[in-house]
């Protein structure tokens, strides 16, 4: 493939910009790329005309994250905002066998052909891959920052995914992850925060601030997001989806970035138990793998010491999927989707949206394709498959959403009413509420 170099001069005057994802996460990505020298800024557009632009620039089979993201970097170099000649695009590679890793290629492609050839395109990735010019290095000591900046953003958006909907004072909530996120970002530039018993204390005042927050008592209906990882954190790609469910006065538990990153990292493991390899990235991957369950368990800890629902442990992701789907399946997001909406029925999240992309086969099969068993495993499981395309509408999602939550109202009410724990008792077995499940592969 072509590149354009990105030199260290271009990284004094030029704009990183990447595409919108992860507000929370983002925000603190943003600052530690300050801190080390880069402009980086996220484009957090939704406009309809993003989505033009994709389609104008990609092959229409290609799959809707790919569409989005370069429709998203196309959108920036001609809105206006920034002089194309002054920026550079950044994106984040797995290095899978899917065809995320090949983005890269086909934004090239996209922008060349739209008559930006000159604008670098800059990648962090697992693959090796390098950026060319020398002006864009990803250095040791960032990564403590990224990883500390990745594990306090999936605390703070835990958090605030179960405070929000009951605070008595709009906007607690928010304010909270903005004060957090300023605080730590500043620590993170005098190299604070960054290591074990510091990142515990702070995960703790966190959560006890949050703890802290004027809440009813009203239950509200609890909805998990799990699907591919573009398409469930994106608000361009999802249509709003959490903002939507806000809506609708529903809880949210969306899984974190922490688990996607082992899963990538248990990849490796996985593929030597099955075929066997070489033993050093084998002992490389298994540290990381430990380093990363460790950063976790913080978060676990935090969270269940102040009474919010806490995520699972990975070794326990690991395992709920035995007897459903190979952990040998690591295309998009693999068995980790599978095992994340058994985790989510597992903590109360039984209503369940498993966002679908078009063109994303390995998602279909692993979430899609996999509700089936997990009815047959969790019957008051309550999962509908969205499906997001350049040409569905929010309307005829949200349509299918409010048919899901109408069971899921259901089964709120039976579980407060005074014979609730017989109902639920009665419902562990094969009863009607099972089979109201929504879904259009039933
Ligand atoms: S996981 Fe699906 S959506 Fe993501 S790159 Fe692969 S095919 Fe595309």
């Amino acid at each position: 493939m072509r590149s354009v170099p990105f030199t260290p001069e271009m990284r004094k005057e030029y704009t990183i910009l990447i595409p919108n994802m992860l507000p929370i996460h983002w925000n603190f990505v943003v600052r530690i790329f300050s801190f080390y020298g880069y402009n980086v800024e996220f484009i957090d557009s939704t406009d309809r005309a993003i989505i033009d632009e994709g389609l104008r620039s990609v092959h229409n089979d290609t799959c809707y994250p790919a569409l989005l993201v370069i429709g998203q970097y196309l959108y920036a170099l001609r809105c206006g905002k920034y002089d194309p000649h002054k920026v550079a695009m950044l994106y984040f590679q797995t290095g899978g066998g899917c065809r995320a890793s090949n983005y890269i290629c086909l934004m090239r492609k996209a922008l060349d052909r739209a008559g930006f050839d000159y604008v670098p395109i800059l990648s962090i990735n697992f693959s090796g891959w390098k950026n060319e010019g020398g002006g864009f290095k990803i250095t040791l000591p960032m990564l403590p920052r990224a990883m500390s900046a990745l594990a306090y953003g999936d605390l703070l958006m835990l958090l605030r995914n179960q405070t929000a909907p009951y605070e008595i004072h709009k906007g607690d909530s928010d304010k909270l992850v903005e004060k957090w996120t300023e605080y730590l970002c500043e620590e993170f530039n005098h190299g604070r925060q960054l290591y074990g018993s510091s990142i515990k204390k702070t995960m703790d005042k966190i959560a006890a601030e949050f703890e802290a927050i004027e809440r009813d008592t009203k239950p509200r209906v609890k909805v998990g997001i799990v699907g591919e990882i573009y398409i469930k954190y994106s608000a361009l790609g999802n249509n709003n989806l959490e903002r939507f469910l806000a809506s609708e006065d529903c809880e949210v538990m969306v899984p974190g970035l922490l688990d996607f990153m082992l899963y990538c990292v248990q990849g490796g493991i996985e593929a030597y138990d099955l075929y066997g390899g070489e033993k050093m990235p084998l002992y490389v991957r298994r540290i990381a793998r430990r380093y990363l369950e460790g950063v976790k368990s913080k978060i676990i800890s935090a969270a269940s010491a102040h009474g919010f629902t806490p995520p699972s442990s990975f070794t326990h992701l690991t395992k709920l999927v035995d007897g459903i789907i190979s952990r040998g399946c690591d295309m998009g997001e693999g068995w980790l989707l599978t095992a994340e909406m058994a985790e989510l029925y597992e903590l109360g999240y039984e209503n369940i949206i498993c966002v679908q992309p078009f063109g994303c086969l390995p998602n279909h099969i692993v979430g899609k394709g996999m509700i089936r068993k997990l009815r047959e495993k969790y019957p008051r499981s309550n999962i509908v498959p969205i499906d997001y395309d350049p040409g569905a509408t929010a309307v005829n999602q949200e349509n299918r959403i409010k048919l899901m939550l109408a069971v899921a109202r259901e089964h709120l009410a039976q579980m407060q009413s005074p014979l609730s724990s017989q109902s639920r008792t009665d419902a562990s077995g094969q009863t009607d509420n099972a089979d109201a499940c929504v879904g259009s592969d039933r």
